[in-house]
């Protein structure tokens, strides 16, 4: 359910939907947080904090009611050091999603030495329709990487629809792009709260 490398993450992205389940149980992150805290699993800490951090931040602050089919409720909140971390996460996140994952929308390839339309030049075949293209979908993005939810691990793209708009070269570049920084991002997932990196959190939670 939590993973902790990133090919875990995207393996099961799909196969065990993290979204749907924590739409149906908004407080599960938060569970997760706590639990991994009292029972010293450090590990889970930089995806279980990620899932919080783009939460709504009225539920980072004031906690999530959990209803049981019982008919029962309970409530189930962070304490203040992991609050503060996962809020001020929340603006590092979103700043790795407009930069690590998105970042390619604001950048200009070089253009193609060759013949325009070529495939396989280096280079952007039509500098000024990819410009263009790429502009409109940094605005169509715009809501969301403002939104509560943005974060660099789990917002997707419309590349098939993006490639109608741009040449064959500055998808492909920006496809290589994004998934380097996905990479990154997943890798620099535990200093974003203020955590050790991911081979000493491992060590600590083997420790146990
Ligand atoms: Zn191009």
């Amino acid at each position: 359910m939590f993973p902790s490398s990133l090919q875990d993450f995207q393996e099961n992205r799909n196969s065990s939907p993290y979204a749907a389940k924590l739409g149906h149980y908004t407080g599960l992150a938060m569970e997760v947080v706590n639990l991994a805290k009292e029972c010293r699993l450090p590990m889970l800490l930089p995806i279980s904090m990620y899932y919080c951090a783009v939460m709504r931040l009225e539920h980072i602050l004031d906690g999530v009611v959990v209803a049981h089919d019982d008919g029962t409720s309970r409530k189930v909140d962070l304490d203040w050091p992991e609050k503060r971390a996962i809020i001020l996460g929340k603006r590092a996140l979103n700043y790795r999603a407009r930069t690590n994952l998105f970042g390619f929308l604001l950048t200009s390839a070089p253009p193609a030495p060759t013949l325009p339309n070529n495939p396989s030049s280096s280079g952007c075949a039509i500098p000024q329709r990819c410009e263009t293209g790429k502009l409109k979908w940094l605005r169509q993005m715009e809501p969301l990487l403002s939104g509560d939810k943005c974060g660099p691990l789990h917002m997707q793209f419309e590349w098939t629809r993006y490639s109608a708009d741009v040449c064959t070269y500055c998808v492909m570049d920006g496809k290589n792009k994004y998934r380097e920084g996905l990479k990154k991002s997943w890798e620099e997932l535990p200093s974003v709260f203020e955590l050790e990196p991911w081979d000493i959190l491992k060590t600590e939670s083997l420790d146990q």
